[in-house]
């Protein structure tokens, strides 16, 4: 999925220092990663049918299952609720990893608290470097997002974070409908089941704005002094390529998820103020790239971008 930064999931101290380097806040849960179902097993209070149906049907692989927790679990790692989330990747290193230390990883995305997640060392180099003892390079990242985080303890089961597993996929392996909250009916206030899903997440330094109408919207943000990017699906026009950062962007959902934090982190980079972004489609299979778009371009209030200067508005 993207870079992990990892700590022994029974190493209290070690897991606190995970919170230190990330800047997280300590309300936001950590993803556990085995080596098999049997690992998962003894980390769950409740292995549930659901959960083991689940487990079978996609591990390893970017599935994160949210069952109940065992008691002897530190409480730093699932910030103090009653469950805990699971997950058996399918990279090879990660699970070599697991192996070697004999035991579960407590591990979230290798980034500071917010910001993009990694999809290649270097990123993990720039965003964390000074704060990790070590870090292993396996090169790009295949799938590019996280995993669909899916609670197993709701009935019907619930997707609280949209990934490569889509919706449909763990409807038809449980044989009934799971639920999802789409990122429009998150920009409601409401009480957040997933700590994580925080509003502003995965968001470059660039300011993000996704539009339908990029041609006027670039002319506008060129008028005001703004350096601009444009993270796009169609071809730009000549004089586009002269005045503009254009990130091109492939057009199939799967894709486009693996080079989008690639393209951000370019982004910033190249000193972009602002990334316009072509809203992708309205289609279900987007659905978790309208959820990291839509994080990524949240920005709270009290952060007026109209009133700020190019430089200060972070
Ligand atoms: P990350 O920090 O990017 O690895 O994302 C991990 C995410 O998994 C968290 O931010 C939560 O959204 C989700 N998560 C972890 N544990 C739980 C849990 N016990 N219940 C619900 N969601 C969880
Ligand atoms: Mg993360």
């Amino acid at each position: 999925t993207v870079y992990g930064l990892a700590a022994v999931v029974n190493d209290f101290d070690a897991v606190e220092r995970i919170f230190v380097a990330k800047g997280r806040p300590a309300h936001n849960p950590l993803i556990v990663h085995v080596a098999d179902i049997e690992g998962a097993r003894v980390l769950s209070r409740r292995w549930s049918d659901r959960a083991e149906i689940l487990a079978t049907h996609f591990w390893p692989g970017p599935l994160t299952l949210v069952v109940d927790r065992n008691e002897t679990l530190p409480l730093n790692v699932t910030a103090g609720g009653s469950t805990v989330a699971i997950r058996c990747p399918d990279q090879s290193l990660t699970r070599l990893l697991i192996e070697m230390v004999g035991q579960p990883l407590a591990a979230p995305s290798a980034n500071r608290s917010t910001e993009l997640s990694p999809t290649c060392a270097k990123h993990v180099v720039e965003g964390l470097g000074g704060l990790v003892d070590l870090i292993l390079d396996a090169g790009p990242c295949q799938r590019g997002i996280e995993s669909t985080v899916i609670d197993t303890t709701s009935d019907p089961p619930f997707i609280l974070r949209p990934g490569p597993i889509g919706q449909s996929e763990l409807s038809q392996a449980l044989g009934v409908m799971v639920d999802i909250r789409l990122i429009t009916d998150v920009m409601q206030p409401m009480i957040q089941r997933s700590p994580g899903t925080g509003l502003r997440h995965y968001a470059p330094r660039a300011r993000v704005e996704l539009t339908v109408n990029p041609s006027s919207r670039l002319a506008e943000l060129l008028a005001m002094g703004f350096r601009v990017g444009w993270l796009t699906l169609s071809e730009p026009s000549h004089e586009q390529l002269g005045t503009i950062t254009v990130l091109r962007m492939p057009d199939d959902p799967v894709e486009f998820a693996k080079v989008l934090y690639d393209r951000m982190h370019q982004a910033d980079e190249c000193g972009v103020d602002v990334l316009l972004v072509d809203r992708p489609p309205e289609f279900i299979e987007w659905i978790a790239i309208h959820d990291r778009l839509t994080r990524a371009s949240f920005s709270d209030q009290t952060k007026g971008f109209e009133n700020s200067s190019r430089t200060s508005h972070r």
